[in-house]
């Protein structure tokens, strides 16, 4: 089953409401406690197991053990008897005998009761058999065999059949020894086979030195004491370890302890596999001949391993699972609830989104309504209208319900113009297009969808022009769905257009007829100047076509003088700023009729987005700046002798005052007046007092420099301005010009002098100071006997 399948199953259990974390905490606190229950009944099964498998197990040990016990003791009590029903047991026989018993026993013996009587015959008698150094014999000090002492009776080993021995025990008295007495002793008391205390058997390897003795007492039939014992030798770890598994391969550790000594127990035989770490065992008492040895079980470490319980494993697993389902569920629940909340958010995005479609359509269908200048008509793909608004029917005539789905969009057409226009595309496309098509098909002109005129016809049968523009309806997926038309009343604008035709010819023939040109001038609010309208009459002015104005007014700017351009421009802004008409009077570069002076004058108007528009007038002025200079020229001339007048050296000083008074340079006047000119006025007559005035002028100019100005103050006194001249320069220059007046006499009068007054402008002085002392100078030139240069200083 897919996961997608499980998940609406698993989480139908769980609210939405509760949280993730609680949902993978609680299915992992379930989980551990599943886990915890299941370890545990595991455990107590396993250890059920284990005990069982132990116990069964001990159980084959403790009977195996108790079988060779008795095995041990049935094999020496069958030796017993073999000596008890025969006459005589020789030497080879007793071998023969034993021999095949000697497995787990370490060894068998026959000891005959020896009286002291018979010591002596009895050692002879065995010497002579063979064993030439056969005696009764007891353990010395040094542990080794010596003489037995005299006693009352003996009972020496006389046959022996054992395992490979360090010191033979032949001869060996074991009366002499006290445990193995007590032995002998408790065996001709009971008259069967016991076993011995421990002790440690002669002539054994340390390994298995300790061990027990099992004594027989050999008796007739017919007699009550026995005439002789059969002991065997034995040692518990050959005895009960033998045919064990190796070490490290049995599953029990066992121990056998001999219990006869009362303060201590011996242990007899432990296993080579210690014990492992558990709390089973079992002890059983197993009878060997007269006494009982505890035989102690546990399971060895191999047990326990071999039967390691998967508890763990199990437990670990189990969390494992616990925490993977936890993780599971708490991705499920959280990606549940993270799956509802955008279900929630999605379903809210969508209801104010119809909300807003709702509120869009509606403000739709309004501004379809409200757009009562504007026809709006739109078809499905056969043509048929769908949608017919208030300015449709205001525009056409017919009510909303007699088009909407009977008429078509042609049908509104003057069929003779959509014929017209179908012919036309026709053409162009190289196929018959219908008529139907004719005013919705671009026509691959320039500009793409653009609207075009057309003449409809209104539910009266009159025509009404509109500017219609068609495009095409498409639907969300980019289908074409059908037609939408709008079109605007434009019989209005087109009146409108006409009436502007013609005003703009009145003004170009109005203009035609005025000298200069009329313009319209703007400022953007970012201060770029453009022209808006230029009368052809501009042509004339700069020389440049009205278009080229239009498109860029700094074009004006290439044509205005360098001098001029700067004041030009600063008048413009100045006029902008103060909004105060705009007067100027500039001289202009034509690349034909060469420099030109011109006069604009224009009136400001603020326009509503910031900047100013101007409405002005500029004529050639050329003609009147002429007269203008001449006229000034005549204002500062002289009339009968053509220099200067007085009014122009008044101008003069003040510029040249100004000047010195900046600090640069500095300035003389030389004053002269001719001497007794009223003499001549009244011997020559006044013509001739005119003509000396010119001739005296025309002696000084010959010798005056280009920087001086000459000028006539007024009747016979004139005065000389030198700029950038010092005392001694225009002392001199008066010497000359004295000089060259008394020089030259004049035709029919003779010579005539003039007093000559001289001042150079010191630092503060003003100008009618410097006049004063130029003037002065004549004063005492005329005192002094005229006709001489007099400087003035103070
Ligand atoms: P002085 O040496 O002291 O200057 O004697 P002066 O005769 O020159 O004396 P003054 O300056 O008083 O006389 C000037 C005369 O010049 C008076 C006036 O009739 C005469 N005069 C002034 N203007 C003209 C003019 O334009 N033409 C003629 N012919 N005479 C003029
Ligand atoms: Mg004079
Ligand atoms: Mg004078």
């Amino acid at each position: 089953m897919a996961l997608h399948q499980v998940r609406p199953r698993i989480l139908g259990f769980i609210s939405e409401d509760v949280s993730a974390w609680l949902v993978a905490s609680l299915v992992l606190l379930a989980g551990t406690c599943l886990t915890g229950v299941l370890s545990w009944a595991m455990m107590n099964l396993i250890n059920q197991q284990l005990r069982q498998r132990f116990e069964l197990q001990a159980e084959e040990r403790f009977s195996r053990t108790e079988e060779r016990f008795q095995d041990e003791e049935q094999r020496l009590d069958g030796l017993r008897r073999f000596f008890a029903n025969s006459a005589g047991v020789s030497n080879a026989e007793f071998h023969g005998y034993v021999e095949p018993l000697l497995r787990r026993t370490l060894a068998f013996a026959w000891a005959p009761r020896i009286s002291r009587e018979q010591r002596q015959s009895f050692e002879q008698a065995t010497r002579e058999q063979g064993d030439d150094s056969f005696g009764i014999r007891e353990t010395g000090d040094g542990g080794g065999l010596r003489q037995a002492a005299e006693r009352d009776e003996y009972v020496p080993v006389l046959y022996l059949q054992s395992q490979p021995l360090s010191m033979s025990p032949l001869g060996f008295d074991l009366l002499s020894h006290p445990l193995r007495r007590a032995a002998l002793e408790q065996a001709r008391s009971l008259g069967t086979v016991v076993v011995s205390q421990p002790l440690d058997l002669m002539g054994v390897g340390p390994d298995f030195a300790r061990g027990v003795l099992l004594v027989a007492p050999v008796t007739r039939a017919s007699a009550k004491e026995p005439f002789g014992y059969v002991v065997a030798g034995l040692n518990m770890r050959q005895l009960v370890g033998d045919g064990l598994p190796a070490a490290g391969h049995d599953n029990l550790s066992m121990r056998v302890l001999d219990l006869s000594t009362d303060d201590r127990e011996e242990v007899l035989f432990d296993s080579l596999d210690a014990p492992g770490d558990s709390d089973l065992s079992a002890t059983r008492l197993l009878r060997l001949a007269d006494r009982s040895y505890r035989v102690e079980l546990r399971p060895s470490r191999m047990f326990l391993s071999s039967n390691h319980s998967s508890v763990t494993s199990l437990a670990v697993l189990g969390s494992l699972l616990s925490l993977l389902l936890s993780a599971l569920l708490y991705v499920l629940v959280s990606q549940r609830q993270r799956a509802l909340k955008l279900v929630e958010q999605r379903t809210g995005e969508l209801r104010a989104r119809e909300q807003e479609l709702r509120g869009t359509h509606g403000q739709l269908r309004g501004v379809l309504d409200a757009a009562t200048q504007v026809a709006i008509i739109a078809t499905d793909l056969r043509g048929v209208i769908t949608t017919f608004n208030a300015g449709a029917e205001q525009m056409l005539g017919y009510q909303g319900c007699e088009v909407l789905q009977s008429m078509t969009l042609e049908s509104l057409h003057v069929p003779r113009e959509l014929q017209a226009r179908a012919a036309q595309l026709g053409a162009r496309f190289g196929k018959p297009i219908p008529t139907c098509h004719a005013m919705l098909l671009e026509g691959g002109e320039q500009g793409g969808q653009q609207a075009r005129e057309w003449t409809l016809v209104r539910r009266d049968g009159s025509h009404l022009t509109v500017n219609m523009l068609a495009t095409p309806m498409l639907d969300d997926q980019g289908l074409w769905v059908g037609h939408l038309a709008i079109c605007i009343d434009i019989t209005e604008r087109k009146r409108v257009h006409e009436a502007l035709a013609a005003r703009d010819l009145l003004l170009k023939k109005l203009s035609a007829h005025v000298p200069g040109g009329i313009y319209q001038f703007k400022m953007d609010f970012n201060g770029r100047f453009s022209v808006i309208y230029a009368s052809d009459g501009i042509r004339d002015i700069y020389e440049l076509e009205p278009d080229v104005l239009v498109q860029n007014a700094e074009a004006i700017f290439s044509r205005i003088h360098p001098l001029d351009s700067t004041r030009v421009r600063a008048s413009i802004r100045a006029s902008a700023d103060t909004l105060s008409p705009w007067r100027e009077e500039y001289r202009v570069q034509l690349p034909l009729r060469g420099l030109r002076w011109v006069r604009g004058e224009a009136t400001p108007e603020e326009l509503p987005g910031g900047g100013v528009l101007w409405h002005g007038y500029i004529s050639d002025i050329s003609d009147l700046k002429r007269v203008e200079e001449e006229l000034r020229a005549l204002s500062v001339t002289d009339a009968l002798t053509g220099i200067r007048n007085r009014r122009y050296f008044q101008e003069r000083l003040t510029s040249e005052m100004s000047r010195v008074e900046r600090g640069s340079g500095g300035l003389a006047v030389i004053m002269l007046d001719i001497d007794h000119f009223k003499r001549i006025n009244d011997q020559h007559g006044h013509a001739v007092g005119d003509r000396v005035l010119q001739a005296v002028c025309q002696r000084i100019v010959q010798r005056l420099r280009r920087t001086d100005v000459f000028c006539r103050l007024g009747g016979e006194e004139f005065v000389v301005l030198c700029p950038d001249t010092d005392s001694d320069s225009a002392y001199s220059l008066a010497l000359g010009l004295w000089e060259g007046l008394r020089a030259a006499p004049i035709e029919d009068v003779g010579v005539v002098t003039a007093s000559f007054g001289i001042a150079t402008w010191r630092a503060g002085e003003g100008a009618d100071a410097l006049l004063l002392r130029a003037d002065s100078g004549v004063y005492a030139a005329k005192q002094a006997g005229r006709d001489r240069v007099e400087t003035q200083l103070g």
